[in-house]
């Protein structure tokens, strides 16, 4: 029987003796080199393309860590902060402060019509869609589902098909 396994980049399913990922090309072995240091150092330098997702817990992350801070801290965000995802953890953070807001008037003044009433109601669906991802975190990292970003050092970069062939043709009927 053959084992087969995911590839992080593509999530395409290889042969577990196979190098490299048979859709993209991804060479797991650099791939295990791959951390979430350089993943938080990609996106403070805005390359989004230098990232990828790994379930794999990456080598300098510790899942136990990780697990508490999301069971504690994750309804504002502290596992996403950690892990360099901060636009994330900012909608947890306004996630709970629009709970704070739904809670004040829904329950203090009972508002439940009107402008303000539907106010409330997104107040409401915002809290409960950051208090989804709160408990799905914490139940993905237990069993392994949760995706790290992680990231090669540039001297091990991942390999890109890219097309780098100018055509000046497109130009020239551009310029007519
Ligand atoms: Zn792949």
């Amino acid at each position: 029987m053959k084992e087969f396994k995911r590839c992080p980049r593509c999530n395409f399913k290889t042969p577990s003796n196979m190098a490299r990922c048979g859709n993209c090309g991804l060479n797991f072995e650099k791939f295990n080199s791959a951390t979430n240091e350089e993943a938080k150092s990609a996106f403070r330098m805005g390359e989004k393309e230098r990232i990828l997702y790994s379930k794999q817990v990456p080598s300098d992350i510790n899942k136990g860590q990780i697990f508490l801070m999301c069971l504690f801290g994750g309804w504002f965000g502290l596992h996403y902060f950690k892990l360099g995802k901060l636009w994330r953890g900012l909608f947890q953070i306004v996630g709970f402060a629009f709970a704070f807001i739904y809670a004040y008037f829904a329950v203090q003044q009972g508002i439940r019509n009107g402008y303000l009433g539907n106010l409330i109601l997104v107040c409401g669906i915002i809290w409960v869609a950051s208090f989804i991802i709160w408990i799905t975190d914490a139940i993905s990292i237990i069993f392994n589902r949760f995706k790290y970003p992680v990231s090669l050092p540039y001297s091990v970069k991942i390999e890109k098909m890219e097309n780098v062939k100018l055509n000046n043709d497109d130009n020239i009927k551009k310029g007519e």
